[in-house]
């Protein structure tokens, strides 16, 4: 906005304030009804509307019961989750699905759409791994950033989510992080910043569980401090639905807007206890002033108020399943092809065994308030299907039984009761006898039907679903659920030639992985997720994807868990006395870790394989400190046209300070035609080499020598080169 008009919005949002009597500031800073708070209609200050969430426009609720309406109007265009986004490594496309994401929230009369979520995934364990991004901060801020500005590009206002070290479900509610200054600034906190600093997001929400004895819905250090003196943020501040427990720490933090998940809204921190509080003398009412201020700033610039005409807004359009499908197919991940079995040749298979229950099983519908309801989704099986045509004969068999998925379904949503049970825990894979023999039967047909060697090939689609992906939960561990372990093991011993995929929105234990030649990675990849992979499969689009995390050989290999604690002591009510979970580990989260203390994975961050090969060449480094630019020339070796990530790593072999071997610095995605060269230019800033001094709490930088590294993962370095400071 130009300064001039900037300044008349300031004069006409303080003559607003001025305007407002206590009671309608109250009415505009807390939930009117589950995803909406009030506006004063005779000042022509509209109600604020929000949505979930990340992967789509969230279906419609009542506005005080967590009762879906039911109509037929609020099926939407489902978009690729973000660990599946950031597989992609490709900021357009995040731009891209922002934009859709926007324009759907948009079209469905929402305000805000309640994501992007960019916590850090700390462990593989976190059920929410899957609408999160990376453990790496740079990439998880370099994808979040274009992604919001699409969003907002529909004057829709994104929520970046959960503000801040929301990196587990157990005991959410109250898990008091303890995590050193150093890591909660190279780790937890970038992404945000970058979020709020180059993305402009308009909102922000703040997390449920504690940081230094404050929720972080009300916490003086993370709101006021950092988030709104620090990065100068302006924008709006909503709590996590329940996340605010003290009116006075509340009215007094950088909070603006309280919501929750019950409907007594009149009761809410910031309702009724926050007006008597201020009428009492208590409570200044300037600081209302400020929330109604950031949120009327709100309102114009997403021209619900002044005089710009608001975008309109669209949902399930054609071009908006175009994108989805664009991003879905950058999102496959290929880990293993020996003997080049993939990509199968369409015209070769004329008999083809699917086996599986995420084969054939839809997810959009779970995941916690991630869930929407999809125009449709095409599975596995059905985008496979659909590639092959008639001529093809494709047998299905389910493989392994999935007992009811607890949070899908039913008539009241679970969030009803969400506060009520401790805010997360740990789920255990409990196991009856009826469901082993229901297993064993399972397991037995699929073996029998794979041993006919009359099948052409015989993929086997698997994983996980959103009974371990998901909102309020995490794993007790990282093995397949369902018996897959045996399944596959069976399955390999009558079908050596048989094709894995992992459906899944995190890492997962694989003991069979030597065994296996050819194995893809697919997440919960939206609605054109499984047309996607079929292209992939039988080579029409050549896999481009890149693991934006570490899958580490077991849950005890990760440093959350080996070094710090994860969950922290799940027996211990963390409302009883301040308990903590502590990030013992420090900086050394993912790959950091695992690359420092040369720790084996089982794919390592920024892995993934390509139908094509492509050399890295002639790297030259240029310019000085702080402006370096690194030049990478990439050839295309091999004989299809496919897609290489140029990933620059920074290290300090010297450094006096402790870091990481190495840290992502920068990273490019072009495409190359066979024989073709590129010159790829990576640049450097102060951020490439700065680490924070916690004696001068500030970001700091040590002279000398860097290693600049240019891979194709953390572990694959091609290219090495120095630079000085
Ligand atoms: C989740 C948020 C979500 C909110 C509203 C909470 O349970 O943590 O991510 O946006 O509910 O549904």
């Amino acid at each position: 906005m130009e300064k001039k008009a900037e300044a008349a919005m300031e004069k006409e949002i303080k003559e607003l304030v001025s305007l407002l009597s206590l009671e309608e500031k109250i009415a505009m800073i807390h939930g009117a009804g589950l995803f909406r708070t009030a506006g004063v209609e005779r000042l022509g200050i509209p109600d604020l509307k929000m949505s979930d969430g990340p992967m789509g426009v969230r279906n419609e609720f009542q506005n005080e019961e967590w009762i879906t309406i039911g109509n037929s109007d609020d099926y939407v265009t489902y978009l690729p989750s973000n660990s599946a986004l950031a597989a992609t490594w490709n900021r357009q496309l995040a731009y891209e699905t922002g934009k859709v994401l926007g324009e759907e929230a948009r079209g469905r009369g929402k305000d805000m759409i309640l994501a992007p979520g960019i916590n850090i995934k700390r462990s593989p364990l976190c059920g929410r791994n899957f609408e999160y991004m990376s453990e790496d901060p740079y990439l998880t801020g370099e994808m979040a950033v274009p992604l919001i500005q699409g969003i907002q590009t529909a004057d829709e206002a994104a929520c970046v989510k959960h503000f801040a070290l929301n990196s587990q479900e157990t005991e959410r509610f109250w898990v008091n992080v303890a995590v050193s200054e150093r890591a909660l600034r190279e780790i937890y906190l970038p992404a945000f910043k970058k979020a709020v600093e180059e993305g402009n997001a308009y909102s922000l929400m703040g997390a449920y569980n504690q940081y230094k004895n404050e929720h972080c819905c009300e916490s003086k250090e993370l709101l006021n401090g950092i988030l709104r003196t620090e990065w100068g943020y302006d924008g709006v501040v909503v709590s996590d639905w329940g996340g605010v427990h003290k009116t006075k720490e509340a009215a007094e933090s950088g909070l603006d807007i309280e919501m929750s998940v019950e409907n007594n809204f009149d009761e809410y921190c910031m309702a009724s206890p926050l007006k008597a509080a201020v009428e009492a003398g208590e409570i200044q009412e300037t600081l209302l002033d400020t929330k109604v201020e950031h949120i009327l700033k709100l309102m114009f610039r997403l021209h619900m108020l002044g005089d710009e005409e608001r975008k309109t807004g669209c949902y399930n359009t054609t071009e908006h399943r175009e994108k989805t499908l664009a991003a879905a197919r950058e999102s496959v991940i290929l880990l293993k092809n020996e003997a080049g079995m993939l990509p199968m040749s369409p015209k070769k298979i004329r008999r083809l065994l699917v086996i599986g229950d995420n084969a054939s099983r839809v997810h959009s519908n779970g995941g916690g308030s991630a869930e929407i309801k999809a125009l449709y989704e095409i599975s596995p099986l059905m985008g496979i299907k659909k590639r092959l045509g008639g001529n093809t004969q494709v047998d299905y068999v389910q493989g392994y039984f999935v007992h009811d998925l607890e949070n899908v379904g039913g008539d009241v949503n679970w969030q009803a009761n969400s506060l009520e049970n401790g805010g997360g825990s740990i789920t255990a894979a409990g196991e009856d006898e009826e469901i082993i023999r229901r297993q064993v039967a399972l397991r037995h047909e699929a073996v029998e039907r794979a041993a006919d060697s009359s099948y052409d090939a015989v993929i086997f689609i698997g994983g996980q679903n959103h009974q371990q992906d998901t909102e309020g939960h995490d794993r007790p561990d990282m093995r397949l659920p369902y018996a897959q372990d045996e399944l596959i093991r069976e399955l390999l011993g009558v079908c050596p030639d048989l094709m894995v995929i992992m459906v899944s929105g995190s890492a997962v234990e694989m003991p069979w992985l030597s065994e296996v030649k050819s194995l893809v990675w697919h997440w919960y990849a939206g609605m054109e997720g499984g047309t996607a992979l079929a292209e992939v499969l039988f080579g029409d689009v050549n896999p481009s994807g890149r693991l934006p995390e570490s899958f580490p050989i077991t849950h005890m290999d990760c440093p959350a868990h080996c070094v710090g604690e994860f969950p922290g002591d799940k027996n211990v009510r963390y409302d009883e006395g301040i308990k903590y979970t502590v990030y013992s580990e420090g900086i050394y989260v993912g790959y950091r870790y695992y690359d420092t203390k040369k720790k084996k994975v089982l794919f390592p961050f920024g892995y993934g394989l390509s139908y094509t090969e492509f050399t890295f060449s002639d790297m030259v480094i240029m310019g000085n400190y702080p402006e370096i630019k690194v030049c990478v020339d990439v050839t295309n070796t091999g004989s299809r046209s496919g897609q290489e990530i140029v990933q620059l790593y920074v290290g300090k072999k010297d450094s006096t300070v402790e870091r990481a071997e190495k840290e992502l610095k920068a990273f490019e995605k072009i495409s190359l035609e066979p024989g073709q060269t590129k010159t790829v230019v990576l640049t450097l800033d102060e951020e490439a080499f700065n680490y924070y001094n916690e004696e001068k709490h500030a970001f700091d930088v040590e002279s000398g020598e860097y290693q600049i590294y240019i891979g194709k993962s953390v572990e694959n370095i091609c290219l090495e080169g120095k630079c000085t400071i």
